[in-house]
């Protein structure tokens, strides 16, 4: 490799941890830690791109692997254990197959300054190493590589995935309940909040433009309108197939078979001030999780949402009263409180195993939960040690 592009090289990894480091710092506000990848990436991506010349995708890649490092540390202080917030040191970089393009004997790889091309040198090439078979044959695909830095030398290792996909079923079943709704689009029994702030706003934006074309009532106002619907319509869905994507990873990251949704059948009568556009938005997001999950093999199923607002999750006493506010959940009988929302999710995954009683093989046993009490927006208090900035040795990453 020429001397220029280790440099390139190495500025790319410099970079790569600059970028995942940025966003760990934004994920902590002093009191709380955000893991979720869309409120990050909303946050950070911008600021990102400014501050670096990294390609999109390693903007995005170096966003999950400081979420990942996040939600460890996070799972940690689930358990009672101590840790601290990350910190990327050792130099490394991601790549995909947006970034990279991977061939027998060489690979080319996007630096902060267009691509170089990269020669590969195989461990041991006397012996019979699988390395090159991997990357030589047609039955195992390239999916991406990390970029390692060390005592002077790169070494790229290339993950590979064979060509037929066998998803594999967590025996046991586990449920992932979810609740869809106007202010949090989604929220889950593991206690992911996605807002749907967003959504409504972008909503409302489209709205008043439609509303301003109207005026107009010209020929071209009603091609505008048609095209604004178009474009918001493609802004709403790709949105949607973020949440989608999160929503699956998260019944896969903690091991769930199914992933269990209230019927979405009549839901414009039972819920007041949902609007067509929402019931949209449920169905496409529906539809997404569906197709994304069945791939994973994870099944995912509707179940009769009778209650499941108004029911308590721990002990099963059902009354209007147990829901004293839209966000707030309080038992009249146990004194249960949590937010409204994550008690749904749980009811949601709750009746998936009711209505399964008795049913036989694959049928879930549990719905997975989160035993911590959650903010609104479902971000993961920090333990008093790390809140009075005690912080020990980072763990190695
Ligand atoms: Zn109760």
């Amino acid at each position: 490799m020429v001397g220029g592009d280790a440099d390139l090289l190495r500025e790319t990894i410099h970079q790569f941890l600059h970028a995942a480091n940025y966003v760990v710092d934004a994920a902590y506000d002093g009191e709380w830690v955000e893991t979720r990848k869309s409120a990050l990436h909303e946050e950070t991506y911008a600021d990102v791109r400014d501050r670096t010349e990294l390609h999109s995708n390693h903007v995005q890649s170096a966003r999950d692997r400081a979420v990942d490092a996040l939600k460890s540390v996070v799972a940690k202080w689930s358990k009672g254990e101590s840790a601290t917030l990350p910190t990327f040191t050792t130099p490394f970089c991601e790549y995909n197959q947006r970034n990279a393009t991977f061939h027998n004997d060489h690979a080319t790889l996007a630096t902060v300054d267009g691509r170089v091309t990269v020669e590969y040198v195989f461990p041991d090439e006397n012996r019979d190493t699988p390395h090159s078979e991997y990357l030589r044959s047609d039955e195992w695909e390239t999916t991406g590589a990390t970029l390692h830095y060390r005592n002077g030398s790169f070494y790229l290792h290339v993950r590979t995935k064979a060509n037929v996909d066998v998803p594999n079923r967590p025996e046991n079943g586990t449920v992932l309940g979810v609740d869809l709704g106007i202010e949090n689009l989604a929220v889950t029994s593991t206690g992911q909040f996605w807002s749907a702030d967003e959504l409504n706003h972008w909503r409302q934006e489209y709205v008043e433009r439609r509303q301003s074309l109207q005026k107009c009532g010209t020929r071209w106002a009603h091609e505008n309108i048609q095209s604004v619907g178009r474009k918001e319509a493609g802004r709403f869905g790709q949105h949607l197939h973020c949440v989608a994507n999160e929503i699956v990873e998260e019944a896969v990251e903690t091991n769930c078979s199914h992933i269990a949704f209230e019927n979405l059948t009549g839901i414009r009568e039972r819920m007041t001030n949902l609007r067509r556009f929402h019931e949209w938005a449920f169905r496409r997001l529906y539809d997404y999780v569906s197709y994304k999950a069945e791939e994973r093999g994870i099944s995912v199923e509707q179940v009769s949402p009778n209650y499941t607002s108004q029911r308590c999750s721990t002990c099963g006493f059902t009354h209007e009263q147990n829901r004293p506010s839209q966000e707030l959940f309080c038992c009249q009988d146990c004194g249960y409180e949590n937010h409204a929302d994550y008690n749904a999710a749980k009811n949601i995954g709750l009746k998936l195993l009711r209505d399964q009683t008795g049913s036989e093989g694959g049928a879930p046993v549990g719905v997975r939960l989160n035993t911590g009490m959650l903010n609104a927006n479902g971000v993961v208090p920090v333990p008093d040690s790390v809140r009075a900035g005690v912080h020990g040795e980072s763990p190695r990453l």
